[in-house]
């Protein structure tokens, strides 16, 4: 099954992303995730991402989905994947229909209120190993700084910071937003409320992803 998790940044995409993997055996995808180990290696596609992504700018159309249509090309993807922070425009929305030949099964559109999604970037720590997504709040990891499932370093992005997220929540509303009418037209967009916390999103996520598979039950899960 092919999952879309759309949703401003701090709406849980990853963290929700990390749970379906985890249960239902599809791999995870984050566009962002993939670039930032490009910058980290300073690959010629991270050098040419790198002030974008620092600046909360979207990266170029192409970039991105060259490097999706490369991952979900894998082995690992004939089953279906989970994409987190891709598609972000209606061009690499078409694109992704396009190198797999159909429509995602199902989107699910993560509704979280401007404030709480505030809150949540300003507490959110990720992994420099695992990518590990946690906050200091909410969900805190057992060793300060630490984490909890392989040790490395906790660290708070540098978009995470005030002013670039700002600029990343208004790139969402003007770019990302109008994929919901785009998807809703397909018929695979379900809406959820985004606001509470891990387990009972997850729940609402669980029970979607249950009713669209058993509509295929010979795909059960990815494994
Ligand atoms: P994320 O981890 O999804 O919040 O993405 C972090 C940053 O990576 C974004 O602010 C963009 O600069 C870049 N990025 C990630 N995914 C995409 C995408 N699908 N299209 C363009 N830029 C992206």
């Amino acid at each position: 099954m092919r999952i879309i998790l759309l949703g401003p940044p701090g709406s849980g995409k990853g963290t929700q992303g990390d749970l379906i993997a985890r249960r239902y055996g599809f791999p995870k995808i984050s566009t962002g995730d993939l670039l930032r180990e490009a910058i980290q290696k300073q690959t010629p596609l991270g050098k040419r991402a790198e002030s974008l992504v620092q600046q909360g700018q979207l990266v170029s159309d192409d970039i991105v989905e060259e490097m999706v249509k490369e991952r979900i090309s894998g082995a690992d993807c004939r089953k279906g994947y989970i994409l987190d922070g891709f598609p972000r425009t209606l061009s690499q929305a078409k694109a992704l229909e396009r190198m797999d030949g159909r429509r995602p099964e199902i989107v699910i559109d993560m509704h979280v209120a401007a404030p709480i999604v505030l809150d949540r970037l300003r507490q959110r720590q990720v992994c420099v190993e695992c990518k590990a997504i946690y906050n200091t709040h909410l969900h805190k990891p057992r060793k300060e700084n630490v984490c909890d499932i392989c040790q490395g370093k906790l660290v708070q992005r540098e978009d995470d910071s005030s002013a670039v997220v700002r600029e990343r929540l208004k790139i969402y509303e003007e770019q990302t937003a109008k994929l919901k009418d785009y998807y809703l037209q397909k018929n695979v967009l379900k809406m959820i409320d985004g606001s509470g916390n891990v387990e009972s999103i997850f729940q609402k996520i669980g029970a979607l992803l249950d009713e669209e598979l058993a509509k295929y039950p010979e795909k059960k899960n990815g494994r």
